[in-house]
């Protein structure tokens, strides 16, 4: 933890300008905005016409966690052992779902015997064997479908998910072992193209029809996206399309959806400072290796803005390369980023929009990490769309 913040960085402030009048940092400082997340939490909740989980692997900072349940979410999607710890020792009534497709046989066990998870998904019958084998059969085997690759910025159907046949397959012999039968699926992270879901829900449809077993429910994952671009359709539109699909196809059943990036992302920034200027490249303090890996791997742009010790940074913009703080070469933002002209050393860059696969992705490597934590009240005027 850093010294000069004191344990766990447990501080409130109002707005940026006063964290970094308070601190002046000259270390990287995580910023959540509980009431930004709580908001996204609430309308997404009365929006999607069906129970959300949110995904922890997104962000999974206890004052995330927290926000969130207060704006209605006590369904969690997660992968490992850890998270559904983490959830259970926070929010001892929340109800998780094991919706990693590949799972650890001790990983098996403690959620069965320890936790009680009752949800699984699987995409492969060796691992509904393995399932069945330490969970028993009163649980829900969720089968996890392919989809298409779409318009998302992030596929997540090259690894996970059974083809149709397979899915049946799964689906039949969950059914015949004595398990309860649902279906999952994930059309890919940042999915631009509503229509993907109509697509995905067609699939689970025909996969429903040909297994012919009675399902609990039909999960339509994540991927719901953040507006970092203008051109992003808004969740209402996603929402219709999901609710259309669930009368026309018939799937007479509850619906559930995992999103994680659309709840959290526009609730956290990281304010970073320029340790040094060579000419058009500016040497940062967070980078790839910590919260910014995003930048790096995907074809999001963050908006970013420069704050002075006396208020905004005036001035004409111009392109900056901006290098991380580790040694290595490739510890560097993958686009031109626009601050203005007189940008310095000592300066901060603050970095919207980075709730989502930031905190969470850190790796510590050179020892730089970014471990002071603020939480803000209030909106965050400064990103708003
Ligand atoms: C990562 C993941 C999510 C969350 O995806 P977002 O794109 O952040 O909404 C949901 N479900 C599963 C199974 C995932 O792997």
């Amino acid at each position: 933890m850093n010294g000069i913040t004191g344990a766990n960085g447990d501080l409130r402030f109002s707005s940026v300008a006063e964290v970094i009048e308070r601190l002046e940092p000259s270390y990287p400082v995580f910023c959540i905005f509980p009431d930004i997340l709580r908001a996204r939490a609430k309308a997404f909740v009365e929006g999607f016409p069906g129970t959300v989980l949110y995904a922890v692997k997104c962000n999974p900072h206890p004052f995330v966690l927290e926000a969130l349940a207060e704006g209605g979410i006590s369904h969690f999607d997660t992968a490992s052992i850890t998270e559904i710890a983490k959830i259970t020792e926070l929010m001892p009534q929340a109800r998780c779902y094991f919706n990693h497709p590949v799972k650890g046989r001790g990983a098996l066990k403690a959620a069965s015997d320890v936790y009680g998870i009752a949800d699984y998904v699987v995409d492969h019958m060796d691992e509904l064997d393995k399932l069945v084998s330490i969970a028993g059969t009163d649980i829900t085997v969720e089968v996890r479908i392919a989809t298409p690759k779409g318009k998302a910025v992030y596929d997540l159907s090259a690894k996970f998910g059974a083809v149709p046949e397979d899915a049946v397959a799964l689906l039949k012999e969950a059914r015949k072992r004595g398990c309860r039968t649902a279906l999952a699926f994930h059309v890919g992270s940042q999915c631009v193209d509503p229509a993907a879901f109509r697509i995905a829900m067609e699939i689970a449809a025909k996969v429903r029809d040909a297994a012919g077993v009675p399902l609990d429910y039909l999960d339509v994952g994540g991927g719901f996206p953040a507006i970092y671009k203008l051109n992003v359709p808004p969740l209402a539109d996603y929402f219709g399309v999901i609710e259309k699909a669930r009368d026309e196809l018939g799937f007479d059943i509850p619906l559930l959806a995992e999103p994680g990036r659309a709840l959290v992302a526009d609730g956290c920034s990281v304010l970073t400072q320029v340790h040094l200027r060579k000419g058009d490249d500016l040497y940062i303090n967070d980078g790839i290796y910590g919260c910014l890996s995003e930048i790096r791997d995907g074809d999001l742009d963050p908006p970013v803005r420069a704050i002075s010790r006396s208020g905004p940074v005036e001035g004409d913009a111009q392109p900056f390369r901006i290098f991380g703080p580790t040694c290595d070469s490739l510890d560097v933002l993958k686009l031109p980023f626009h601050l203005p002209e007189a940008i310095e050393e000592g300066d901060w860059v603050e970095f919207g929009l980075m709730g989502a696969y930031s905190i969470g992705m850190q790796t510590g490597f050179n020892g730089f990490i970014t471990d002071t934590i603020v939480r803000i009240d209030g909106m965050h005027e400064e990103f708003v769309f």
